[in-house]
């Protein structure tokens, strides 16, 4: 038996804790022992509940604790301990008693009797606050990518129907998660296959093959299909190497976030020349080609034609206007294409500074934000330091310094119990 006297204990109280045979009839034992005692089962949380309640923790790091329980993959484990480190809490705190000092200036400007605020207070506070909505917003201007990171990254494979897309998932997946069939328009709705590559958790979504179709069902299954390849962070657009032309459909997806990809190149004799038909002297400028971009029109029949155009071009990964050779059917090609969809995730989630993970805290920081503003927008020195404090509030609640008992019960229930 190990004995951690408190405050110095994990959960700063007394702690015992046996070391057993882990047998069931031992545990069994044990516990009914423990019961007569008067002792209970811990509830899901409860240990982190306590370090929390007892200042060991403050609830980022409690929620890093849930977040490195569930950690998957390596870069949402290192995520989580990074926040489990403190990082986050300092950045939220730092922002707090910045705006603790403003709003002591401004209070201790209102006491002055009688008077108005001296203007070179005024100037400060209202400098001070707008230095700080910049940061707050260049923070919340991340992308989501730590939510991203927690959550898993979207990668839709879109294309026409009959490319190979559920061949390509299968393939990846290494299981039959998907039924591939010869008929076109089989993959009505969106299956989706969570993969750890290169660390990173992401989540592969097959969608329908996209076509003009009569067929309810087939027609909802393209519209969720649009959606996703919309929400999703990168697309890989498959097409039938034996049939180039259908490659013009990925014009509606223009920058470096599509990554083609020509299937089927085992029924060609050479996978380069798949590539090259589609794209003499492999033309970088595919994406925003307004000649693909009539063809499709012209044609007017891909949906993928009515996708977002204007997305960002750039190409840091170095994947725009390169076609991938594959072949889910001999697998010829899948380790190049996932090496460079490892590297295009891997480039964009690779996390510097301190992110943020969860909707809450982006609420929080919004909610804070817009207190700001209207604090710089006040008539009064008193409405201005209320709109301060509201926002003070609003940063408080995220690291749990304060009003956070309404949220406890939200965050330490999706804890596993003994933790
Ligand atoms: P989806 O509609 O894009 O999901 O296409 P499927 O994955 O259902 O594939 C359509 C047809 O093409 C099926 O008969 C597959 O067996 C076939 N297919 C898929 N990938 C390949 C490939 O790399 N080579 C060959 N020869 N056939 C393939």
């Amino acid at each position: 038996m190990l004995w951690f006297p408190g405050p110095a204990s994990a959960t700063g109280e007394d702690v015992a804790e046996f070391h057993v045979h882990g047998s069931r009839a031992v545990l069994a034992a044990m516990t009914q022992a423990l019961r007569r005692l008067g002792l209970r089962l811990a509830e899901p949380g409860e240990f982190t509940r306590r370090a929390f309640l007892n200042g060991k923790l403050d609830l980022l790091q409690a929620e890093a604790i849930a977040d490195l329980a569930a950690a998957e993959t390596e870069a949402q484990r290192r995520q989580a301990l990074r926040q489990l480190d403190g990082e986050l809490g300092g950045l939220y705190r730092g922002w707090s008693d910045r705006l603790t000092r403003t709003l002591a200036h401004l209070e201790a400007a209102i006491d002055f009797p009688d008077e108005d605020l001296p203007s070179e207070i005024e100037d400060r506070i209202l400098g001070e606050t707008e230095v700080l909505i910049t940061e707050v917003e260049r923070h919340l201007a991340d992308g989501h990518r730590g939510e991203r990171l927690r959550d898993g990254i979207m990668v839709a494979i879109i294309g026409p129907p009959n490319a190979g897309k559920s061949s390509l998932l299968n393939r990846i997946a290494r299981r039959d998660a998907v039924i591939t069939s010869p008929v076109a328009g089989t993959t009505r709705d969106i299956v989706e296959v969570a993969v750890d590559l290169q660390g990173y958790p992401v989540i592969l979504a097959d969608t329908a093959g996209l076509r003009d179709s009569d067929d309810v069902v087939e027609q909802e299954g393209l519209r969720r299909a649009l959606r996703r390849a919309e929400e999703a962070e990168i697309r890989l657009f498959v097409f039938d190497a034996q049939r180039p032309e259908e490659a013009r459909g990925a014009a509606a997806w223009p920058g470096s976030n599509t990554i083609l990809v020509a299937n089927k190149v085992d029924l060609s004799r050479s996978p380069e020349a798949a590539g090259k038909a589609v794209m003499p002297g492999h033309d970088p400028g595919i994406h925003g080609d307004a000649h693909l971009c009539k063809g499709v029109d012209a044609h007017g029949t891909s949906p993928w034609a009515e996708g977002p155009r204007d997305q960002p071009g750039h190409d840091e990964g170095g994947t725009q206007g390169r076609v991938l050779p594959i072949s889910a059917l001999t697998g010829e090609g899948i380790d190049a294409l996932l090496s460079a969809l490892g590297e295009r995730v891997a480039h964009t989630y690779r996390i510097e500074a301190p992110v943020l993970t969860r909707a809450r805290h982006r609420q929080a920081l919004e909610e804070s934000v817009s207190s700001l503003r209207r604090a710089l927008g006040a008539a009064l020195p008193e409405l201005r330091a209320e709109d301060l404090r509201l926002a003070l509030r609003s940063l408080g609640r995220i690291t749990g310094t304060v009003d956070v008992e309404d949220l406890l019960d939200v965050i330490f229930r999706d804890f596993c119990i003994g933790k």
